[in-house]
C-alpha cells in the first residue's frame, strides 16, 4: 500500500464503509433500526476507525460524553485476540495459530447504545456494519449469515486492517482511550497486553469459488476516485487481488 496521509486513509475508510453498505443493500436481512442484540463491549476496530469516532464526537461537541464513557468503563482483561490478518497469514501458512484466535465473549451493552439505537451510528467501526442476519437474533439466539456475505465481510476486515497498518487494534473502548482527542489532536496510544497492532494483508481468506464475485466487487471499489487517484492504487489492490 502506498504511503497516505491521515486524511486520505479516513476518506478510503468512508468509502470502503458506503461501498460495503451498498453491496449488502441486495441481501435481505432482519437487522432494522432498534435491533440491538450484537451491541456489546466485545466489538472491535482499527486505531483509525476510532480516531473517525473521536472526530465525530468532537464534531458533535460529545467530547465530554466520551471522557465519561471511558471514566467508568471495566478495565479489559486478558490478552487481545489477533487480529484477522495475523489469522489470515497463520491460515495461509496452514499452521495452527500459537496466539489466542478468540477471548470470551463480553455482552455488557455498548455505552454508545441509548434506548436500543446507536448514538453514533453513521461513525460505528465496520464490526458493527458486518454484524448481520438474515433471522432475528434476539429470538433464535444466534445470527445466520450467508457465505458469500461472511467472505465479503472478512475481505473488508482485511483491507481495512491494511489501511490502518502500525496502528492499535483492539476493543472499541480500549482503541478510543488510545486515540482520544486531547489538547486538538489524537492522543498516540501505547500497546498493552489488550490491544495488537494492525497488519497488512498477508493474502485474501476466499475460497476458490468465491473468488470471482470477491474480484468483481473488489475491482468495483478499486475504480472508485479519491482526490483524483483510483482506490485501486491507494490501496494496493493489484497486489492483493492478484498475489
Ligand atoms: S457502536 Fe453503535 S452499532 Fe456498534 S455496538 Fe455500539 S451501539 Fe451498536
Amino acid at each position: 500500500m502506498k504511503q497516505l496521509t491521515h486524511t486520505i486513509k479516513k476518506e478510503l475508510l468512508k468509502r470502503i464503509y458506503l461501498h460495503h453498505g451498498e453491496w449488502l443493500a441486495d441481501t435481505p436481512l432482519a437487522c432494522g433500526k432498534g435491533c440491538a442484540t450484537c451491541c456489546t463491549q466485545s466489538v472491535t476496530m482499527t486505531g483509525l476507525e476510532g480516531q473517525l469516532i473521536a472526530e465525530y464526537l468532537q464534531q458533535q461537541d460529545r467530547l465530554t460524553e466520551l471522557d465519561r464513557i471511558l471514566a467508568h468503563r471495566p478495565q479489559t482483561s486478558g490478552p487481545a485476540p489477533i487480529t484477522t490478518n495475523a489469522f489470515a497469514e497463520y491460515c495461509l501458512k496452514g499452521v495452527e495459530p500459537a496466539e489466542p484466535v478468540h477471548e470470551e465473549w463480553d455482552f455488557t451493552p455498548c455505552p454508545f447504545l441509548q434506548e436500543n439505537i446507536c448514538t453514533i451510528y453513521s461513525a460505528r467501526p465496520f464490526s458493527c456494519r458486518a454484524f448481520v442476519s438474515t433471522v432475528n437474533c434476539a429470538k433464535t439466539g444466534s445470527a445466520e449469515i450467508a457465505p458469500l456475505v461472511l467472505t465479503v465481510n472478512t475481505v473488508y476486515t482485511q483491507l481495512i486492517e491494511e489501511l490502518a497498518q502500525g496502528q492499535l487494534w483492539g476493543k472499541m473502548l480500549d482503541i478510543l482511550e488510545c486515540y482520544q482527542i486531547k489538547g486538538g489532536g489524537h492522543k498516540n496510544g501505547t500497546t498493552g497486553h489488550h490491544l495488537r497492532r494492525a497488519k497488512p494483508i498477508p493474502g485474501l481468506l476466499v475460497c476458490e469459488e468465491e473468488q470471482k464475485p470477491v474480484q468483481a466487487i473488489l475491482e468495483r471499489l478499486g475504480a472508485e476516485m479519491i482526490s483524483g487517484q483510483p482506490i485501486r492504487t491507494l490501496l494496493g489492490l493489484e497486489e492483493v487481488l492478484y498475489q
